[in-house]
């Protein structure tokens, strides 16, 4: 991955960032800069364990070279804005080194063991990309339309800088804030390596979530990943899924569960579905027969999302008996299925709230 080549400190401040490279990457990186292999695995453990912010601040390092190394990038952002929600979900605006603003969602859970408001995990929701391209009816990231997608070290960023707001390991990661992580397969794949060798998070412990780009599921699943991957469905037949997402229209919701199909055969893996409940359109018993119908035999799980309300259309969220109702239809057909609590509300931090348009705003003009 690395391109670094260089043995001059002022060439090096224009390589790529040395976050989400690898210990081997590292290690060769010192040595060609003229430093023995040992400053390799310093490095490593300064960004990813000590969260080092420049390479300035590496102590263990000679002071002369730390002096000649002050303009390489490490490849960190800043908070540009921290939003905390009462149930302790922190929303960040991160700011990218050319300006552009993504969010990060911190998302801890609690259990009352062994003493009252044990943090007992803390999931970390990030973004693929700047904006989103998919425009689906229902989420706020694809009304303000695409910028970028993200570099490796831009994704692997997040996690560390939720890790140092709440001092505290991350223990999952989900791939489900702005963006769609297929259409940035390569930068997603290298910072699912990252997080899993060089941060330590377990590959099960991480979920990419995809709307489902045609053949990505396949070329997905060659890699032979441990990751978990969840696909949103949303709808239980094509007229509908179209309906509220565009991209559906070229990707027949049959060839999709096909390629789903294939995934679990090639790495033993199950699939989740996401399903955005929305009152009185996809929620009624009818939709939930013809969902199990399709996903009768499917080594799966059902995730439904209540909807999460955005300014931009009057969907609404069913209430909690209609919710049941579509529950207990999926068992009586032996669906797995669990309904996904909403968390951070509040700071419009949950599923589907995370916007360009408060980012917008706060972009530099001229970026
Ligand atoms: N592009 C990817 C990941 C980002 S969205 C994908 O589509 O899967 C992460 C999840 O939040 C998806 O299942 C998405 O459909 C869901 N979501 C989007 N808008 C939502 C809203 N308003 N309420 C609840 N869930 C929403």
């Amino acid at each position: 991955m690395s391109s670094i080549t260089t043995s001059s400190p002022n060439l090096a401040a224009s390589v790529s960032p040395l976050l989400g490279q690898s210990l081997a990457e590292l290690t060769d990186w010192v040595q060609q800069q003229g430093q023995p292999a040992y400053r390799g695995k310093q490095l490593h453990e300064w960004l990813y364990q000590k969260g080092a912010r420049s390479l300035s601040e590496i102590s263990v390092f000679p002071k002369q070279w730390r002096a000649e190394l002050a303009e390489v990038q490490i490849g960190r952002s800043t908070i540009h804005h921290r939003a905390p929600a009462p149930d302790g979900t922190v929303k960040f605006l991160l700011q990218l080194s050319d300006g552009q603003i993504i969010e990060t969602v911190g998302i801890p859970s609690y259990s009352s063991h062994p003493a009252p408001h044990t943090l007992s995990r803390l999931t970390v929701c990030v973004s693929s990309q700047v904006g989103c391209p998919m425009a689906c009816d229902f989420c706020a990231t694809g009304k303000g339309g695409f910028l970028r997608n993200l570099a490796t070290h831009e994704i692997v960023d997040q996690v560390l800088t939720v890790q140092e707001d709440f001092q505290q390991r991350v223990s999952n990661i989900v791939f489900m804030g702005m963006g769609e992580p297929l259409l940035n397969t390569d930068n997603v794949l290298a910072a699912v390596r990252c997080l899993n060798q060089d941060v330590g998070i377990g590959q099960r412990l991480i979920t990419l979530s995809t709307v489902g780009i045609p053949g990505h599921i396949r070329r997905l699943a060659e890699h032979q990943l441990q990751v978990t991957l969840a696909v949103s469905l949303h709808a239980s037949n094509q007229k509908l899924r179209e309906q509220l997402i565009p991209s559906a229209r070229r990707y027949p919701l049959e060839t999709l569960l096909n390629e789903c199909r294939e995934y679990v055969q090639i790495t033993g893996r199950r699939v989740t579905f996401e399903y955005i409940l929305l009152a009185g359109l996809n929620d009624c018993p009818e939709h939930a027969i013809e969902l199990a119908n399709h996903l009768r035999g499917f080594q799966s799980h059902v995730n439904l999302i209540p909807y999460n309300p955005i300014q931009e259309v009057d969907y609404k969220r069913p209430d909690s008996r209609r919710i049941q109702s579509f529950v207990d239809a999926l068992k009586a057909h032996h669906i797995a299925v669990s309904v996904r609590r909403s968390r951070g509300l509040q700071a419009d931090a949950a599923c589907g709230q995370l916007r360009a348009s408060a980012i917008s705003q706060d972009v530099p003009s001229g970026v």
